[in-house]
């Protein structure tokens, strides 16, 4: 049994967090740091909650390495409210290119749509998104404002190993379900964004990295406030009251990072561990992943049996384990495992066993 009586959680999102976090924000629940007070019910003005905002930020940008030239934001409204803010900020000719590799580049992509002249230039629907088109000779406008894709696609489970030509196009990715996951060479892009409660922590913000260049106060005069990337840059992400809990508990988890060893580390950690889970199904008779090899995700890892009626067997079977959260996405079907940065390799190990032991149950 785990600590705390926990379960091994397979969420794709909001999903688990590193127990060494959860233990901390738990001892300063009652009174963090001196300060007499919780987190939760801290001014946002005040210094002791600047301290934590700013650290914030600076462990951010140490651990992925970001240049001075961008702006670290971190905003509410979720992944989704980036669909649109992304067109309303960066288009400046009203056009730009979207690549369809999922269910999350495809909402952005009709999202878009709202705001200019917004193509397609490559998808992978036809085999239901279960590989990454060539992206080495888009036909991408010359006037398009920017190259749009998801990097990770958190419900099929499909991950760029070489991001597109954009040729000399910016490019703006959604990185929700595998922010931190690996070393990313930021200046590669003009904007990266994430959804926290994937792969960071708790829901309800977004951290988007924007080169200063793109942020600009010509907008449409409609533009609600809240929805420019300026009001945020100008004003340290507090224009309003932030997700204050969101930021100390991603700081906690930046930290924690830092002190395992970078994303170099985490990456080598993640490879293996998804290792464990690939090569279980690559060997099994009865389970198989349902992506294109070269493209599979480290962090969502979708598979099925032969029928939906086994597939919900095993999900049971899982289950009554005290493995959750495995059922895969309606549009996938079958399972799926999301192996985020927090879940520990014999985590992995542990549901391998379990679905190795329902196989040979049920041969
Ligand atoms: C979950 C997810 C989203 C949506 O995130 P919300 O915070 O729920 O709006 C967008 N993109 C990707 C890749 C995701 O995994």
């Amino acid at each position: 049994m785990l600590k705390y009586d926990r379960t091994y959680n397979f969420s794709a999102g909001p999903a688990t967090m590193p127990e060494s976090v959860l233990e901390e924000i738990r001892d300063e629940m009652m009174n963090y740091q001196g300060s007499g007070m919780c987190v939760m019910e801290m001014s946002h003005r005040s210094k002791v909650f600047q301290k934590i905002a700013d650290e914030a930020e600076q462990d951010l940008r140490e651990l992925m390495g970001i240049p001075d030239n961008y702006k670290v934001l971190f905003i509410q409204g979720g992944a989704t409210l980036q669909f649109a803010m992304i067109p309303m900020n960066l288009m400046r000719n009203g056009v730009a290119d979207y690549v369809v590799t999922g269910s999350w580049s495809k909402k952005a992509f009709k999202e878009a749509q709202k705001y200019g002249d917004v193509k397609c230039v490559a998808s992978s629907e036809d085999k239901n998104f279960s590989y990454i088109p060539d992206c080495s000779d888009l036909p991408i406008r010359e006037n398009a404002d920017y190259v749009y894709i998801c990097e990770n696609e958190t419900i099929h489970g499909t991950t760029y190993q070489k991001l597109p030509n954009t040729k000399g196009h910016i490019l703006v990715s959604d990185q929700s379900s595998m922010f931190l996951s690996k070393p990313c060479n930021v200046s590669d892009y003009g904007m990266i964004y994430a959804g926290v409660q994937k792969n960071v922590g708790p829901a309800g913000m977004v951290v988007a990295i924007i080169r200063e260049d793109l942020i600009r106060e010509d907008l449409d005069p409609k533009t609600p406030v809240y929805m420019s990337y300026k009001t945020h840059a100008d004003n340290g992400s507090m224009y309003n009251t932030p997700n204050c809990w969101a930021i100390y508990c991603c700081g906690k988890v930046f930290k924690y990072l830092k002190k395992i060893g970078g994303l170099a580390e985490m990456e080598k950690m993640n490879i293996a561990k998804a290792k464990v889970m690939y090569d279980f199904l690559d060997n099994s008779k009865m389970f198989k992943g349902t992506v294109e090899k070269e493209v599979r995700s480290l962090m969502n890892i979708p598979f099925v049996t032969e029928s939906a009626e086994l597939d919900a067997e095993v999900i049971a079977y899982t289950k009554a384990a005290g493995f959750e959260n495995l059922k895969g996405h309606k549009s996938v079907g079958g399972l799926r495992a999301s192996t985020y940065n927090a879940m520990p390799k014999e985590g992995v190990e542990a549901l391998v066993e379990c679905l190795k032991k329902f196989e040979a149950e049920h041969k």
